[in-house]
């Protein structure tokens, strides 16, 4: 079968990056969670102070960011990506309420994108790769052979992320997780550059009420069609 490129878009925590980490290790592809490279990005600007309350010196961070390395390492237990920030592993510290409730002002800033958006593409320029994010579809890929564009209610998305941080003893309330979720998916889907949109040829998938073994096999019937699957 043809490699091809699968982009996944969608609004946070709809459980994107799970369906999509389920069928490249399927299939054999990589999988990239570009959500995780903004969040590097971001964790950066925190340990550097660029964030003075709710005002971002974006002129520091541009200044400071040809020191910012953003990569991966494969963890050899489950063979999944990890983020790294200058070498160091921080997918730990990436995922906290923290930066989550960073990410969407440094994602927006065109400087971080054009950075990011350029590493994204170098990714994926040998094809056989999973992509998710937010502009994945639209602005890093548009020539993906498949693109996907998933969603959900906020509230049902609220709730996984409860659910994920709580069971990693983090003391969250599921009301601040919820404003988040909805803050994030306002200014991801206004902002000026690569804004969170659904490219016009993609499949929508609304996974407010499907199991995960649901979803992982919509995908996968998906991909099998992008990728030319023929019976014998
Ligand atoms: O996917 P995840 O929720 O980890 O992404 C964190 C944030 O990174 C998003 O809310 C969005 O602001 C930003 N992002 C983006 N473009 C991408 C991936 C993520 O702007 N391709």
């Amino acid at each position: 079968m043809k490699k091809i490129i699968i982009a996944l878009d969608g609004h946070s925590s709809c459980g994107k990056s799970t369906m999509a980490k389920a069928l490249a290790k399927k299939i054999g592809y990589i999988y990239v969670d570009t959500g995780a490279m903004y969040r590097t990005v971001t964790l950066f600007a925190l340990r550097n102070n660029i964030f003075n309350g709710a005002e971002l010196d974006a002129a520091r961070l541009e200044a400071l960011l040809p020191e910012v390395s953003v990569s991966f390492v494969l963890d050899p237990e489950t063979n999944l990506p990890l983020a790294c920030l200058n070498g160091e592993v921080v997918e730990r510290e990436i995922r906290t309420m923290e930066v989550s409730s960073r990410v969407s002002p440094i994602a927006a800033l065109p400087f971080v994108r054009t950075m990011l958006t350029k590493m994204q593409q170098q990714m994926g320029e040998a094809k056989g790769i999973v992509m998710d994010g937010r502009d994945i579809g639209t602005a890093v890929f548009p020539q993906a052979e498949l693109k996907i564009f998933v969603t959900a209610s906020a509230e049902v998305r609220a709730q996984r992320r409860y659910d994920e941080l709580t069971a990693k003893g983090e003391s969250v309330t599921f009301e601040e997780i919820l404003k988040n979720v909805q803050e994030r998916d306002y200014i991801d889907s206004h902002r000026e550059v690569a804004p969170l949109k659904q490219a016009e040829d993609a499949l929508v998938l609304d996974n407010s009420n499907m199991t995960r073994e649901e979803q992982n096999e919509w995908l996968m019937q998906a991909y099998l069609k992008a990728a030319g699957a023929t019976c014998v």
